[in-house]
């Protein structure tokens, strides 16, 4: 048996297809890192899944305080139900902590997305990936720079399988299941902020605001709980501009409906400027780096470091001939097809890098 684990909202599209094409037993392990219905019951509606066999409920505190409490909560569990191997996706806390918890137990770690680098280990998720593939022994990747990454950390060559993107599976197994979901009309930009470095400051938060009043259409921000609540702990509700719609988040379909739809999405995070690129919908990242760079390289994505720039990256990202459909290399629907069967090797050959 094989522990899936999940927490936070990306992480729900990851595994799905790895629980679609598993042909082990496994349990699902859901940390509670999100826990309420629009972070993370919704998703398990719509995309199919089954429910969480072990539910943790470790949800709040700061970042260390989070990791500490799910290791402590996941270590009873993970002696009890004694998994063979565990299988942690992304970058989030939950990753890093069930990481740790199975490697001191002597359990191999299976880390699909391992190899992303963004370089800035002023955030939070770049620890976690960092550490997360120090400890793993199993290492799917999703395109060919994160090999290079590893390697350069003195990770094993034969520890590292390209097995593509599971995100992108669910986006296209899902795609044809927002036809008809109402959105507004064009021209029109979908935002999602909520990184720390861009939300957990009023000065910055503030600027990024002032900079899409200034853009010329109409915004959708279906704001994530940090960022709602950080607006109103810096006084900055006031601030918000006339064309931007602030909402509660999407569901799946929701997001995705609008974010096929829009003109441009202007975001910072991991996941959107993966779909955007796949989709072909041009994309502005509000963040000084990319732990995703085959999205600027082969996709529709931009970076703007400074939030002043937002509204002359989007002029030009609108000024360029729209692309369609973009095609990268193992993003192809088959991902979680490919990683089950290399997690499947795996075990064969014991468990073991
Ligand atoms: N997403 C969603 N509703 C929203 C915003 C995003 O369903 O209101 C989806 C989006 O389609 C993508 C994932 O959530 O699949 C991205 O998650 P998030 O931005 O929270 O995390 P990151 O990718 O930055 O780690």
């Amino acid at each position: 048996m094989i522990d899936l684990v999940c927490g936070a909202r990306p992480n729900f599209m990851k595994i799905d297809p790895l629980v679609r094409a598993a042909g082990f037993p496994f349990r699902i392990v859901h940390t509670g890192q999100h826990y309420d219905h629009s972070m993370s019951g919704s998703f398990f509606d719509q995309l199919g899944l089954p429910r969480p066999d072990v539910f943790l409920g470790c949800g709040g505190g700061s970042v260390t305080l989070q990791t500490a409490r799910i290791m402590e909560a996941y270590e009873p569990v993970l002696i009890r139900g004694a998994p063979e191997a565990v299988v942690v996706v992304g970058d989030v806390n939950s990753t890093l902590a069930c990481s740790l918890t199975a490697a001191r137990h002597g359990v191999p770690v299976i880390h699909l997305e391992a190899g992303l680098r963004s370089f800035d280990r002023t955030m939070p998720e770049e620890v976690n990936r960092v550490l997360t593939d120090q400890l793993s022994d199993l290492l799917l990747i999703t395109s060919p720079e994160a090999r290079d990454n590893l390697l350069a950390e003195g990770l094993p060559a034969d520890a590292v399988v390209m097995t593509g993107n599971t995100m992108i599976d669910t986006l296209l197994r899902l795609l044809p299941e927002t036809d008809g979901i109402e959105v507004p009309e064009k021209p029109y930009g979908l935002v999602t902020l909520h990184r720390p470095g861009n939300v957990d400051h009023g000065e910055r938060l503030s600027e990024i605001l002032s900079a899409l009043g200034r853009l010329d259409m109409p915004l959708v921000f279906p704001a994530h709980p940090r960022t709602l609540r950080s607006i109103s702990e810096c006084g900055l509700a006031g601030a918000v501009p006339e064309n931007l719609r602030m909402l509660a988040p999407f569901s799946y379909l929701e997001f995705v409906a609008h974010e096929r739809s829009a003109s441009v999405v202007i975001t910072d995070s991991g996941g959107v400027q993966e779909e955007t690129s796949v989709l072909g919908v041009p994309c502005v990242t509000v963040r000084p780096n990319t732990e995703r760079p085959i999205t600027c390289l082969l996709g529709t994505n931009v970076l703007c470091p400074d939030p002043r720039g937002i509204p002359d990256a989007v002029e030009e990202r609108l000024s360029r001939a729209r692309v369609g459909p973009v095609e990268i290399p193992f993003w192809d629907g088959k991902a979680g097809v490919r990683a089950v069967e290399a997690v499947s090797e795996f075990m064969r050959r014991g468990g073991k890098r």
